[in-house]
């Protein structure tokens, strides 16, 4: 048995003479650094492993994320919740205040009327027009709140509230994580 063997360098196919007792060499052609294996009777090179960088453990790496995800989300949000103050809709004022005002001015008047009695005609029809007036402001009122209700319930569905809100779950999420991250952290 001859003290060396031929081989191809892997990197650059240069025959190489490779010594019995080397296992671990770099090509003196291209530079490669190859080891040497030898098994079942034949001899064959490889391009040695490169030596790999210690690992990150995952649950550092999961903590990073979680971070990250919690810094990202605190940026998106305020953006988020600007653009749905500007989109939630107001409470109109509409007729029905007014009209609860004049019913209001006339009950009083009505009152004041009741006081001297040649007026009662006028006190009596003044009742009977305020009454009427706080019928029709309570039923505008009605109206009015159930439309506002509908505008809420349009804009609570809305993309943007509906991404606003999955948001803020999400970041309720990612601290609890990272609360949970952070206390496994410290008690290692
Ligand atoms: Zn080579």
């Amino acid at each position: 048995m001859p003290d060396f063997v031929s081989l191809t360098c892997p990197g650059c196919g240069t025959r190489l003479t490779v010594p019995n007792e080397i296992e671990r060499f770099a090509c003196g052609s291209c530079g490669i650094e190859l080891v040497v294996r030898r098994g079942g009777g034949i001899v064959s090179l490889a391009p040695a492993p490169t030596p790999e960088l210690p690992a990150v453990p995952q649950e550092v790496l999961d903590g990073t994320a979680v971070e990250l995800a919690v810094h990202r989300l605190q940026d998106e949000i305020p953006l988020l919740e600007k653009q749905v103050r500007s989109l939630t809709p107001e409470k109109g004022r509409g007729f029905s205040t007014p009209l609860f005002i004049i019913a209001s001015m006339g009950l009083l008047v009505s009152i004041f009327l009741l006081m001297f009695h040649d007026l009662l005609l006028y006190s009596i029809l003044g009742l009977a027009a305020s009454g009427v007036i706080f019928f029709f402001g309570e039923k505008l009122l009605r109206k009015e709140d159930q439309k506002y209700r509908d505008k809420l319930d349009q804009f609570n569905q809305t993309e943007e509230v509906v991404r606003l809100n999955q948001k803020k779950q999400e970041l309720a999420v990612y601290r609890e994580k990272l609360r949970l991250f952070r206390s496994k952290a410290t008690s290692e």
